[in-house]
């Protein structure tokens, strides 16, 4: 079996032989766009390359890069554990050309790498490219020799990418894999697209085009290329299981939760330990680059990932805290690949017990309180946005907690009545404080508490439907 390491590492090759020089992973932290949460996408760290604000001694790289996308415009958190192949952390692979190659070099090296390096069969391959982008169309039918059915046309923002309103864009061209018909879901384009028996496993982008305001002005003299693979779904391939939580890195961090806990990932708690197994990677990664849980902003984001996670945890039984003592088993997985997570597995596993020790003093408190709430609640009922509140405040549940929690019996959460309790405890809160002649600092100190802030950060773009961001 080919282990997630040698493929990230087969990757990395392959491309540096093919002349692009090997870039390590940016930090998980922007380093030059406040407007961004987290890195989203491997291109991130290389915008200002594409938008030839910035020179790099290189036309062509690679790299895998750290990516979470858990808040803003590409929020995967609610898809985490109920699908296979969602992660709030994932590594993108990614080849880069800055106005180097194009089109037709950058389908030779995704198909040679697929279908040749890797052996993969080529009749599980469907491809799509953007419905008025024929050359890409005629370059797979060439160069991959796939039938007319197989290289389906897409009119969709999915296969269209821009960077944002002004800059560059372009039409996309993704590969899925089809994992077999036992699996549920449709071919791409289909009504049942979103089921996980086709993966989309690599998203290609010819940033060819240049807009204004939303509208393409001119075509790029020397266009781009920017490509992203999951890594974790191309593992799941190449290790012939179904399911990234299937790998060899995710089946050894649940097998540490399910010894620490005496449980079984099977069942009605399989989806607890796939949890466990995604927030600790994601909560780890963003403590090595410098996050550490707080009430907003990026802090926020990972506050709501751990607490949920440790929800889990005292769902599967945990009578301790349990995240910290899974931080080991991460690092012998992944720390060779990323020794930032070895250097800081003390303050990964410090942050982790107190968080924990923490929340546990309110969460079966609050659990009580839910259960109460939700005893009257028939199938497909809502929990009033008051109760979400209260649990919020009170017992320090981030909203998608709740959310999360009344997922497994069919119940909503009231969240316009959410936000109304909240915004109404903000306007007391600043009633008060007016009178305390504190008014100039105030302001500062009610955008630091606006804590739902944090959810809505929608990122950068806004404009690039669910594209390679
Ligand atoms: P999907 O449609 O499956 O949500 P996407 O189109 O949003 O994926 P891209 O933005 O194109 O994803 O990212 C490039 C690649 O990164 C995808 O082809 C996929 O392999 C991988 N990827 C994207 N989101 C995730 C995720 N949440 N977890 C794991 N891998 C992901
Ligand atoms: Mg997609
Ligand atoms: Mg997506
Ligand atoms: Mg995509």
């Amino acid at each position: 079996m080919t282990s997630t390491n040698d493929i990230r590492r087969s990757f990395l090759d392959y491309f540096e032989n093919a002349q692009h020089s090997r870039q390590p992973s940016a930090p998980l932290v922007p380093q030059n766009d406040p407007t961004l949460m987290f890195v989203n996408a491997g291109m991130v760290p290389f915008k200002n390359v594409f938008t030839g604000l910035e020179t790099r001694p290189y036309s062509t790289a690679a790299s895998s890069q750290k990516c979470v996308r858990a808040g803003g415009k590409h929020n995967d958190l609610d898809n985490v554990g109920y699908t296979a192949r969602h992660h709030t952390f994932f590594e993108m692979l990614g080849n880069f050309s800055f106005g180097d190659y194009f089109k037709e070099r950058a389908i030779e090296l995704a198909w040679g790498l697929l279908t040749r390096e890797w052996g993969l069969p080529k009749d599980k391959l469907t491809v799509t490219v953007y419905h008025t982008d024929d050359e890409a169309h005629g370059l797979w039918k060439r160069i991959a020799g796939l039938p007319d059915e197989r290289i389906i046309r897409i009119a969709t923002k999915d296969n269209f990418w821009a960077m944002g309103p002004d800059g560059p864009s372009g039409p996309c061209s993704e590969i899925f894999y089809d994992h077999g018909d036992h699996i549920f879901g449709g071919p791409p384009g289909s009504p049942n697209e979103d089921g996980d028996r086709f993966v989309e496993i690599w998203n290609l982008v010819f940033m060819q085009h240049l807009q204004e305001n939303d509208v393409i002005v001119s075509d790029l003299p020397r266009p781009s290329i920017d490509t992203g693979m999951g890594l974790e779904r191309i593992a799941a391939v190449m290790q012939g299981v179904h399911d990234n939580y299937d790998t060899d890195t995710f089946r050894n961090l649940i097998a540490a939760s399910e010894e620490l806990t005496r449980t079984k990932a099977e069942g009605d708690q399989k989806a607890s330990h796939r949890v466990i197994a995604d927030h600790l990677r994601a909560t780890s990664f963003l403590i090595a680059d410098g996050v550490l849980p707080a009430n907003e902003g990026r802090g926020y984001v990972l506050r709501r990932i751990m607490r949920r996670a440790m929800r889990h945890a005292h769902l599967l039984g945990a009578s301790e805290p349990l995240m910290h003592r899974l931080v080991p088993a991460l690092s012998a997985e992944m720390g060779a690949a990323y020794p930032e997570l070895v250097r800081a597995q003390p303050l990964i596993e410090a942050t982790l017990r107190q968080e924990e020790t923490r929340f546990r003093q309110t969460l079966s408190n609050g659990l009580r309180l839910l259960d109460e709430a939700t005893a009257g609640l028939g199938e497909g009922g809502t929990l009033p946005g008051e109760t979400a509140f209260k649990l919020y405040d009170t017992f320090g549940f981030p909203y998608d907690l709740t959310e999360d929690a009344l997922r497994a019996q069919g119940l909503a959460v009231d969240r316009a009545g959410f936000d109304t309790a909240m915004a109404e405890q903000k306007a007391r809160a600043r009633a008060a404080w007016k009178g305390s002649g504190q008014a100039a600092s105030d302001e500062v100190w009610f955008d630091l508490a606006e804590e739902h802030g944090a959810t809505e950060f929608t990122g950068y773009a806004g404009h690039d439907g669910e594209g390679v961001v």
